[in-house]
């Protein structure tokens, strides 16, 4: 295993390169492109195509993304579950959100059936997924599984 990891900004979509030892240790550096947190605890919102593939495909640790849309109750109901799990689990794992709706290209391309469904990514490859919504510990469960 690399002593660095690759992190896409959320923010900039800026890749860089972190100590893997300072994200063990719950430490995250900023952005050296827009120097804004490379993590706030906050899931990263997706609304498009291309922040999706920059994100989950330039980012080297695990990725959980949850689609969702504004219409759909049960994804409303999970959105705290899901940002109370981001504090938990960053910087370990990287929680974001795509909007089906802003973006149904990927939703169609990962055959999202029913929402909310959770995908945990691997360097941009799918390692498993979850349908309907969950509280915020067996969100963390799920993201370390
Ligand atoms: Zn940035």
């Amino acid at each position: 295993m690399s002593d660095n990891v690759i992190i896409a900004c959320p923010h900039c979509g800026g890749l860089n390169r972190a100590p893997r030892a300072r994200l063990g240790a719950g430490e995250a550096p900023d952005c050296g492109r827009c120097h804004a947190p490379l993590f706030d605890g906050r899931p990263t919102e997706l609304s498009s195509a291309d922040a999706f593939d920059r994100l989950v495909g330039k980012t080297e640790i695990p990725v959980v993304v949850d689609f969702w849309a504004g219409w759909c109750g049960p994804c409303r109901a999970m959105a705290p579950e899901f940002a109370a799990a981001a504090r938990d689990l960053e910087p370990a794992v990287r929680l974001a959100k795509l909007d089906t709706e802003a973006a149904p290209e990927i939703a169609q391309r990962y055959n999202i059936r029913g929402i909310p469904t959770m995908i945990l990514f691997g360097n941009g490859r799918e390692i498993k997924r979850q349908s309907g919504a969950i509280g915020r510990s067996a969100i963390v469960a799920f993201a370390r599984a």
